[in-house]
């Protein structure tokens, strides 16, 4: 599915569509802006104590009454691991930090979209639904979850979370060997 862009974001003159090392693209008439797609960065945050996974239970379309780990979509200017930090607090008013990325799902689609899942370390908070996002939010374990209506994708990053064979995931690298400002960095 390829979306009509009819305006340059850049200048605002017409775009047209041209081929641009091999693929038909919009592009700008009149400056050098190509419009190469859309994107978007999911980030999601799988926060474990003591074998239960924090869940909190949407309130809003889409998933509206689905439980689902709390997440939400990266920023402009705000490294993802803040922002995902930003939303657990703000969902649901549990503070956890960081530990590093565990896993990532690709959907490819009109905005193609990448979700990173994260497993972050509970640092304190009762979890407490921001009555606007979520309505309700808690730790609960598989056993709890049979009888709760968890979105698809949430049950396999509860599986992610709890059964991480793959080890740690990639770790924030506190220390790279060279100075990249303005990056985060993620290694195995
Ligand atoms: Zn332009």
């Amino acid at each position: 599915m390829t979306v009509e862009v009819n305006y340059c974001s850049s200048c605002g003159a017409k775009m047209e569509t041209r081929e641009i090392d091999g693929t038909p693209r919009r592009a700008c008439t009149e400056c050098s802006f190509v419009h190469w797609g859309s994107y978007s960065v999911g980030v999601g945050a799988l926060v474990v104590k003591e074998g239960k996974v924090l869940l909190v239970r949407r309130a809003q379309e889409p998933g509206k009454g689905y439980w689902t780990n709390p997440g939400g979509y990266a920023e402009q200017l705000e490294q993802i691991e803040e922002t995902v930090r930003r939303e657990v607090l703000e969902e649901c008013g549990v503070d956890a930090v960081v530990r590093g990325v565990v896993a990532l799902r690709d959907l490819p689609r009109a905005v193609h979209n990448v979700y990173i899942a994260f497993s972050m370390d509970y640092a304190g908070g009762e979890p407490t639904p921001d009555n606007v996002e979520v309505d309700a939010a808690g730790f609960y374990s598989l056993e709890d979850m049979q009888q709760m209506n968890v979105a698809p994708f949430t049950k396999w990053l509860v599986d992610v979370a709890l059964n991480a064979a793959g080890g740690p995931g990639l770790r924030i690298d506190q220390e790279p060997i060279v100075s990249l400002p303005g990056c985060g960095l993620f290694r195995g």
